[in-house]
């Protein structure tokens, strides 16, 4: 019965093209006009009617849908040190990475964090490097609580590798020591504790990526440092993606060179909307290998502005011409946390102030806005700018 049917069928269409020979030519001027009226419907109706402002300097409009509400908060941390202590939070969960810049500290993020953080557990803590300007309000004083006694952690990431000793060389506990024995009382209360490299190998119940809901996520991305000795303790850095839908934000801690080339060719970096400038605005870090994948729309540096703490050369002050210099080709949209005032021929002896103050990024559906609590001027358009720093020709203008 089916042969039959389908014999009739041919027959039939056999006897529509000898009556119309010119079908199959009636066919295609249909489906050219057709494909020409969906050009002209894209041209007229889509293209001409995107709208550029949403646009980041490269001409790419949002690929996707941006979820929920974020807000990343660039801590001042009452002394003139620099140092890294970053909030985010989005409802009604919290990622604290770094707690600098000295153990005092503490009397100045704990307050400030607990503002945001009103239910008094930090969701999540990332501790990126041992270094003290970013673990020592994790430890806070005799006086002043720290970060993991003022806090219940839920998850604690840290780096899995550091070159300090736990102990001084008069056997005292050494601030890395200290950090670890905070962590350990906080372990002992209930916090989860995982290695950058447990999370990467999602070894021990650590998980690659964690989704905060309404769609955002935290990935702890891959670099060779955490398996590999580096002489240089900030190449342990944990380093973190953050994506709200199709918005990403990357926080590198104080990774240098070799750790950044490590990272661009393990991960595949999306453009970001937002990269913490690397260890500080250190002509060290934030290199192309880096800057080119990610093409930063926004860039926020914890410094203080022309602190002579590490250097009395103009070249390696923070935050330095060669960062800038680099930067300059993505984005003007370059913030700074603190300014060194008082700077004197006593390198030793300067004082502080707030450049931008707390950075607060609030990224929701629409915009992304970056207010400072001193003031939002954007890095080259500061008097310090001017008289330190010089803007390049071929930088963003
Ligand atoms: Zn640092």
């Amino acid at each position: 019965m089916a042969s039959k049917k389908r014999k009739k069928a041919a027959k039939q269409a056999e006897k529509a093209i000898k009556k119309h020979p010119k079908l199959w030519l009636t066919v295609l001027a249909i489906v050219l006009i057709l494909a020409i009226a969906a050009g002209v419907y894209w041209y007229f109706f889509v293209y001409m009617k995107r709208d550029p402002s949403t646009e980041d300097n490269f001409g790419r409009g949002p690929s996707g849908e941006v979820s929920g509400e974020l807000t990343i908060r660039f801590l001042e941390l009452g002394n003139k040190y620099a140092g890294d202590c970053t909030l985010i939070k989005t409802g009604n969960t919290e990622v604290l990475i770094d707690a600098g810049s000295r153990q005092g500290s503490a009397a100045t993020i704990v307050p400030y964090i607990k503002e945001y953080c009103t239910d008094g557990v930090l969701e999540y803590v990332i501790a990126t490097h041992a270094h003290q300007d970013h673990i020592a309000a994790f430890v806070g004083t005799a006086s002043e609580k720290g970060v993991f006694e003022s806090f219940e952690c839920g998850t604690v990431i840290d780096f899995s590798r550091t070159n300090q000793s736990e102990t001084t060389d008069s056997g005292a506990r050494s601030l890395y020591g200290k950090y670890l024995d905070c962590l350990q009382d906080e372990v002992r209360s209930g916090a989860k504790h995982y290695t950058a490299l447990e999370c990467v190998n999602e070894e021990n119940g650590a998980k690659k990526s964690y989704a905060l809901g309404e769609g955002i996520e935290m990935t702890i991305l891959d670099q060779k440092f955490y398996r590999e000795k580096s002489s240089d303790e900030n190449n342990y850095s944990v380093c973190m993606l953050m994506t709200q839908g199709s918005r990403s934000f990357l926080f590198t801690g104080d990774l240098e060179k070799e750790g950044e080339e490590s990272l661009a060719a393990l991960n595949t970096l999306p453009h970001c909307a937002l990269f913490k400038g690397g260890h500080h605005g250190s002509r060290t870090s934030s290199n192309d290998v880096l800057l080119q994948k990610i093409t930063p729309e926004t860039v926020c540096i914890c410094c203080c502005a022309g602190s002579p703490e590490y250097s009395t050369d103009s070249a390696a002050i923070f935050p330095t011409q060669e960062m800038i210099d680099r930067v300059a080709r993505y984005t003007k949209n370059i913030y700074v946390t603190s300014l060194a005032t008082d700077v004197s021929y006593d390198p030793k002896a300067w004082n502080y102030t707030s450049m931008n103050g707390n950075i607060t990024v609030t990224s929701s559906k629409t915009a992304l806005t970056v207010v400072g609590s001193n003031n939002s001027t954007i890095l080259p358009e500061t008097a310090w700018f001017r008289e330190n720093r010089t803007w390049p020709s071929y930088g963003v203008q």
